[in-house]
Formats: structure tokens, C-alpha cells, sequence
């Protein structure tokens, strides 16, 4: 914006051709519907309000038994709960893994102080120490993670998921700093 672009991806540019020049609103979308949970991963041209476990069906159901159906991709998408959700104009995918699919393991490590989350976070923030502050807030101790957590900059994170995508240790670093994120907004709310 400072230089007066504005940079869109190719989904937007095409419904804004659309738009002037046809006058088509925005009615239908591509959506993805992928991983390994989907027999027949596939892009799909779809309308709006399309239902997921409709577009489910049609890339040949689910393939063994699903573990997490994610709206978006891996790393930033949120889980579903019901298939009975319609497509938005937001809906740019569905992820679906199976069960004991690595992608998903919840099953993670401790911290190895290995750096790689910070080598790579594009923000040059902190996102190993995001994931301890989390943990030990929850145990309590005295210290308030949440105020530290500000402090070190939690509000800058982009939530781009490449600090999770990195950890050796599978470590759910995003979903720890979302939460924190939202702790430090209540309290700043409060304050
Ligand atoms: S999710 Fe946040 S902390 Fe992690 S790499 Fe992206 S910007 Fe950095
Ligand atoms: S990448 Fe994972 S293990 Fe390595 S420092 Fe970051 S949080 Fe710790």
C-alpha cells in the first residue's frame, strides 16, 4: 500500500475481471480438496454454499478413516467439526488427513533449542520461546507469560506456520501462539 500497489492473488484477479467485465458477482470459487484422506484429491469450480461433505462426496469420499478435516491449508486452516458447512468466499481449500497421518501428530517433543524456528520465521521473532511460555503458563509459576509473551513481540507473528513446518520436535507452534495471542487481547482489553 505505501507504494500504491495492490498485490492479489489469481483467484481475486479473475473474480474482479469477472465482476467488470461481465457484472458477475462473486457466485462460485475454486476450492482444493486434498490430502491424504481423499481418494480423489481434485480442484473444484464450485458455488458458493456448496456444502463440504458435498464436495467431499465428489472427490470419491474419504479414504480410510479421516483423523482432521481442515478448512485451509495445513498449517494456518481450522478443523472442522461438522461437514455440514457451506463454502464462503474465503473457502480456498479443505485438507483431510487419515488417521496416524504424520502430518498431524499430535504427539510432540520438547523443545531442543535447535534455533530453526527463528532462523526461519520471516517476522525475526521468537516463536521457540512463544511455545515455552505457553506451556509453563498453563502450570502456573508465578511469572506472567502472557505480559512476557507481548513483550517479546507475539503481536507481530503473521501466523504464516513456517515455525511449526521447521520444529524437529513437531512442536504446534502456531496453535500455541494463537492462543497466547488471544490471552494477551483479552488482558489488554482489561486493562
Ligand atoms: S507463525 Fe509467527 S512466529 Fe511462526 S514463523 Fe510465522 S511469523 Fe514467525
Ligand atoms: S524449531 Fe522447535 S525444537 Fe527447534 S528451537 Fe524452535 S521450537 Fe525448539
Amino acid at each position: 500500500m505505501d507504494v500504491g500497489v495492490v498485490v492479489n492473488n489469481i483467484g481475486t484477479a479473475y473474480a474482479i475481471y469477472n465482476a467488470v467485465r461481465y457484472g458477475k458477482p462473486l457466485i462460485e470459487r475454486v476450492v482444493t480438496v486434498t490430502g491424504d484422506g481423499i481418494r480423489e484429491p481434485k480442484n473444484i469450480l464450485t458455488k458458493i454454499g456448496t456444502s463440504f461433505d458435498f464436495l467431499i462426496q465428489n472427490c470419491g469420499g474419504f479414504a480410510g478413516e479421516p483423523e482432521k478435516v481442515i478448512m485451509g491449508g495445513p498449517m494456518m486452516g481450522t478443523a472442522q467439526y461438522t461437514l455440514k458447512v457451506p463454502v464462503i468466499k474465503g473457502t480456498s481449500g479443505l485438507v483431510v488427513f487419515q488417521k496416524k497421518s504424520e502430518e498431524v501428530d499430535s504427539n510432540y517433543q520438547p523443545c531442543i533449542r535447535c534455533g530453526r524456528c527463528i532462523e526461519n520465521c520471516p517476522m525475526g521473532i521468537s516463536p521457540n520461546l512463544y511455545g515455552l511460555f505457553f506451556e509453563r503458563g498453563m502450570y502456573g509459576g508465578g511469572i506472567d507469560f502472557v505480559n512476557e509473551a507481548y513483550k517479546w513481540n507475539i503481536m507481530d507473528c503473521i501466523e504464516c506456520g513456517v515455525c511449526s513446518y521447521v520444529c524437529p520436535s513437531n512442536r504446534p507452534l502456531v496453535q500455541f501462539i494463537k492462543n497466547l495471542k488471544s490471552e494477551v487481547k483479552k488482558k489488554k482489553k482489561t486493562q
